[in-house]
């Protein structure tokens, strides 16, 4: 955690990425979470919770885009989006540039992770919760998908790690939830680690979605802040057809969209489901 002028990540008990915080923006403990906000020469604004980074300024356009356009542009036309956690802004923001968005719902626990990060790191969400599509809900996501009666095209986990607020978005009966309010020929992805670190929680994800999508699988793609290879994506639904999606029709989605970006291409995408080994070993 903070000491002195150094942020010490404390995701793994053993190992982990040190920050020197040139200037802490904001720090307190919400009432469901410690966070931070500070300055690094290397990283720009970082802001982290319980001890784990969350995002920075200078990668979070990977992670972003990662998370929010491969369900989309495989989707192709999701008017009703889902997004639960993400209070830093940014799958929001990124979800908004999609023509074929009617309505976003972002279901975040914590207002003072909105509020800091607006203040702190007003690029991530960039007015996207001012944007009159947005709906955002202030509660634990676990209890929203398993009371709403909405449906939704997409949904998107944006959570921290499996302890603390976010692990319930770890378990069966969120993922029962999700199943609850998924269109049927919808698609639900999530954060889910870097596997070469967390391999059980792949494992453990895999286990818990299987038994209630037809296609339980992942995605992957390498989050340079998120330590220690590439991060894994989880990736459930009752459509097969959307995982192969053809390059062509990405291609051409990605076009229609008009959307700019710094890491995602249709051809990243397509490659990003080629999941390593030892990932396939872990979800057999
Ligand atoms: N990109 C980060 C990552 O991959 O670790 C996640 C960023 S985002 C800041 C994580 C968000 O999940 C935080 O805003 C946190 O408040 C929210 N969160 C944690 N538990 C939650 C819960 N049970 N319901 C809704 N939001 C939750």
């Amino acid at each position: 955690m903070a000491n002195d002028n150094q942020y010490l990540e404390t995701l793994y008990p053993s190992w982990g990425q040190q920050f020197v915080m040139d200037k802490v923006l904001f720090e307190v403990n919400t009432g469901h979470q410690h966070l931070v906000i500070f300055d690094n020469a290397q990283w720009g604004t970082v802001m982290a919770l319980d001890g784990v980074i969350q995002t920075t300024e200078k990668d979070e356009f990977v992670y972003h885009e990662m998370m929010v356009h491969v369900p989309m542009l495989s989707h192709g036309e999701a008017k009703k989006v889902l997004i639960i956690g993400g209070g830093d802004g940014g799958i929001l923001r990124e979800v908004l540039k999609h023509p074929s968005v009617q309505t976003v719902t972002q279901v975040e626990i914590d207002q003072q992770v909105i509020d800091m990060c607006i203040k702190y790191l007003p690029n991530h969400s960039a007015g996207a919760y001012n944007n009159p599509k947005a709906n955002i809900v202030i509660a634990d996501g676990v209890d929203f998908v398993n009371e709403c009666t909405e449906k939704f095209d997409v949904i998107i986990s944006d959570s921290t790690d499996p302890m603390g607020p976010g692990e319930v978005l770890f378990t069966s009966r969120f993922y029962q939830g999700i199943k609850n309010c998924l269109e049927d020929d919808g698609v639900f992805v999530a954060q889910n680690g870097v596997s070469f670190m967390q391999t059980s929680e792949v494992t453990t994800t895999f286990k818990r979605l299987s038994p209630l999508f037809t296609e339980a699988s992942f995605y992957c793609g390498a989050v340079p802040t998120y330590v220690g290879g590439i991060m894994t994506f989880a990736w459930a639904t009752d459509n097969l057809a959307l995982k192969n999606v053809s390059l062509e029709t990405i291609e051409a989605r990605f076009e229609a969209a008009n959307i700019s970006t710094r890491f995602y291409t249709p051809a990243v995408h397509k490659g990003s489901f080629a999941l390593p080994h030892y990932v396939m070993e872990a979800i057999k």
